[in-house]
């Protein structure tokens, strides 16, 4: 009870604080007005102008002058929408589902009628959508169904700035699109002013920027070198809450950890400080369930000062009105090819100066704020790149060739990039492919690799499903490859952590992580789906739902393909020898105790103590993975128990059991012989194209 007086008496405070401030204009405007206000309505006639005059055209404009949400709704206002859907593409799928909400209350329609969305394993849309925002992604696999994308009339590609993977390539695509289809609009959003880029890479399309309204941000550089950015970060913002005028906190945060450990450990400061204002900590990231993404735009009581700790989500995608404040560690999270693994891997590297100073423009959005960047300006100054390199030149790019070469692209270094990927990428996404038996020796697609397209799932995974039903376990894999779609099943809370990992152990299937999962869906199944069955045993109902949505969405893919679904029955091994059919490339070997090494690089990787094989007494001689995760070590991912012999049979380019020295050189020979092939083809294509491009 003294706790809800205090509560109250700050309440108290604060409004008589509030009333003195100007009141918060999205607070008290209706849409329309909020509409009214941003840069972009100001300019909207000359806009629509220009575009009408020009079939290409880039936007550019500050993160919040309207650019996603009003940009497709004023195409629609001029007509277009009656020859087709406006589509706008989003790098991020929060972005997407978040846009496309606030749009539909913007036009006071249903979210998935006239304002839908679409993101990988989700299409809110219906026969009725005339606005569609979607990831990149799906642009990119709707472009296989129908090359000329007849069913847009306008394409956004919005936050081109990005400059992710799959708008890079859909960049090379819809420049030739455009060159047949006459009707198509095609316009290019970018938060930064480096567009000249675009224009030129269009054939010098006309730019157009839209006048900004932002206030001046102090930037505050730290003066040593900050070790926990953490710690750091909360400490800076209990400091302004404490002491600062009004305005709302944004921390940016590499990842969902980091995101989660921030905002446990403000809230636990908070308690223990006394007399001190209620302060709202709200995360952000993409695997965060939208009704608690949505938060972050909720109004907060009048007087509550609110944080949002997001990853950068926030630096572009997603505009929050009222920050202040914002607080950079000068971290992000980003997939990078790892040539001493051979594949991708998730990792934690300083953001860009580019990155660094959109960062801190979210503070002058609608008044003078203040960016606290914990890191020296030394560091800004020569540790930081000036902007960052773009997806394509960093990644493995398996999925892209697949998608090309059967869009009929045979030539990869013939297509036209923004920014080539190195031959390198290429080359070794190429090679990938080709143990996969996706690409034939002359690295033309095979009747696997078009199979293969059909999935949106790596590749991998879809050659998973394709071994499956030659080895009749389709059934089982179908479930397995689902829930890998779909992250984090199990939960651990704070406080019942031995509880939640005694149920847990209950699902192991000791030799494989996989079939745990497979194992998890099928007593799932059994209980008749039930929620409150998944919250016994500590698994996220939600992402379970979500995995009988992904398991109907591959099944009808695999029923149009004419893929029997048959199940292995008792037959386990036959999963497992189906899952090294697949990741054979991922293998790894015992070596010590608990020591797993790479077969094929010798690098260590270790089991995580989360698998189904941890501490079960049980160390298989050989496991395959899923993917490599680093952290404070190199841990393996999903991981499975198998035969060296399966090993052999179906990886032969890389291991042999049983062999004489001299067939298994000959073997690599061989398999060296197909890659220089490939790498010759691949160079006289290089030089095609220098001549090209020298003519
Ligand atoms: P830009 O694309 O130019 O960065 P946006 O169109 O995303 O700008 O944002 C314009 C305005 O719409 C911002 O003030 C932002 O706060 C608001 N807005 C965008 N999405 C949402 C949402 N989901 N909920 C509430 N407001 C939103
Ligand atoms: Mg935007």
């Amino acid at each position: 009870e003294e706790g809800d007086f205090k509560t109250s008496q700050r309440f108290a405070q604060h409004m008589e604080k509030k009333n003195e401030a100007s009141s918060d204009f999205a607070k008290s405007k209706t849409l329309l007005q909020q509409r009214q206000y941003l840069p972009i309505y100001a300019v909207k006639e000359d806009l629509l102008n220009i575009i009408r005059d020009n079939n290409i055209v880039v936007v550019i404009g500050e993160t919040g002058s309207g650019k996603t949400t009003q940009l497709a709704q004023y195409l629609h206002e001029d007509g277009y929408s009656k020859y087709g859907m406006v589509g706008c593409t989003q790098p991020r799928r929060v972005a997407a589902m978040s846009v496309a909400k606030r749009v539909s209350e913007e036009m006071g329609v249903t979210l998935g009628e006239e304002v839908g969305y679409a993101i990988r394993f989700e299409d809110v849309t219906s026969e009725k959508t005339i606005i569609k925002y979607m990831t990149d992604g799906i642009l990119l696999r709707e472009s296989l169904r129908e090359s000329d994308l007849d069913g847009y009339s306008c394409i956004i590609m919005d936050e081109a700035h990005e400059r992710s993977l799959n708008t890079d390539v859909l960049f090379g695509l819809l420049r030739e699109v455009i060159t047949r289809r006459r009707d198509l609009k095609l316009i290019v959003t970018s938060a930064t002013m480096d567009a000249e880029k675009f224009s030129h890479f269009f054939g010098n399309v006309p730019s157009y920027t839209i006048p900004g309204r932002t206030f001046p941000v102090d930037v505050l550089f730290s003066k040593s070198v900050v070790e926990d950015y953490v710690d750091a970060a909360v400490k800076q913002a209990l400091q302004i809450h404490v002491q600062a005028r009004k305005g709302d906190i944004l921390v940016f945060m590499p990842g969902q950890e980091d995101i989660e450990v921030t905002c446990e450990s403000l809230t636990e400061r908070l308690e223990e400080l006394d007399d001190v204002a209620p302060l709202t900590v709200l995360p952000i990231y993409s695997q965060l369930p939208s009704d608690l993404q949505a938060k972050i735009f909720q109004k907060t009581p009048d007087g509550v000062r609110k944080c949002v700790v997001a990853t950068n989500i926030a630096e572009t995608s997603l505009t929050v009105d009222g920050i202040a404040f914002v607080i950079d560690p000068g971290y992000c999270k980003m997939k990078v090819f790892n040539s001493r693994i051979g594949m991708d891997a998730l990792s934690v590297f300083p953001v860009s100066q580019a990155n660094a100073n959109q960062r801190s423009g979210r503070a002058g959005r609608t008044e003078a704020g203040v960016a606290y960047r914990l890191y020296t300006l030394n560091q800004y100054k020569n540790e930081m790149l000036v902007a960052s390199v773009p997806e394509i030149q960093r990644t493995n790019l398996a999925n892209v060739v697949l998608l090309l070469k059967s869009l009929g692209v045979q030539d990869l270094l013939k297509f036209h990039f923004m920014d080539p990927p190195p031959q390198d990428n290429i080359l070794n996404s190429m090679y990938q492919l080709w143990i996969l038996g996706a690409l034939d020796n002359t690295g033309q697609l095979t009747t696997c690799g078009r199979s293969m397209v059909e999935f949106p799932l790596d590749p991998p995974l879809s050659k998973m499903m394709i071994t499956a039903v030659e080895m009749g376990c389709s059934s089982e894999i179908l479930i397995i490859v689902s829930m890998l779609s779909v992250p984090a099943i199990f939960y651990r809370p704070a406080g019942r952590e031995e509880d939640s990992d005694t149920k847990r152990e209950k699902f192991c299937v000791p030799e494989s992580d996989h079939m745990t999962l497979l194992n998890v869906y099928q007593q799932w199944k059994a209980n008749g789906y039930s929620s409150t069955w998944c919250n016994d045993h500590f698994i996220h109902a939600k992402a379970m739902k979500k995995v009988r949505e992904v398991r109907a969405q591959l099944k009808e893919i695999a029923d149009q393909q004419k893929m029997p679904l048959v199940s292995a029955g008792n037959d386990w091994d036959i999963i497992r020898k189906c899952i090294c059919a697949a990741y054979f490339h991922h293998a790894a070997t015992l070596k010590g105790i608990g020591e797993y090494v790479n077969l094929r690089t010798g690098m260590p990787c270790h089991l995580h103590p989360t698998s189904a094989l941890f501490g079960m007494g049980f160390t298989p001689d050989y496991v395959v993975y899923h993917e490599l995760v680093m952290t404070s070590r190199e841990y393996m991912q999903s991981v499975t128990a198998v035969e060296g012999e399966w090993l052999a049979e179906l990886g032969p380019m890389f291991y042999s059991v049983k062999e004489s020295a001299k067939s298994r050189q000959e073997k690599r020979k061989a398999a060296k012989a197909r890659v220089s092939e490939m790498e010759e083809e691949l160079a006289l294509a290089d030089e095609q194209l220098k001549q090209r491009r020298a003519e």
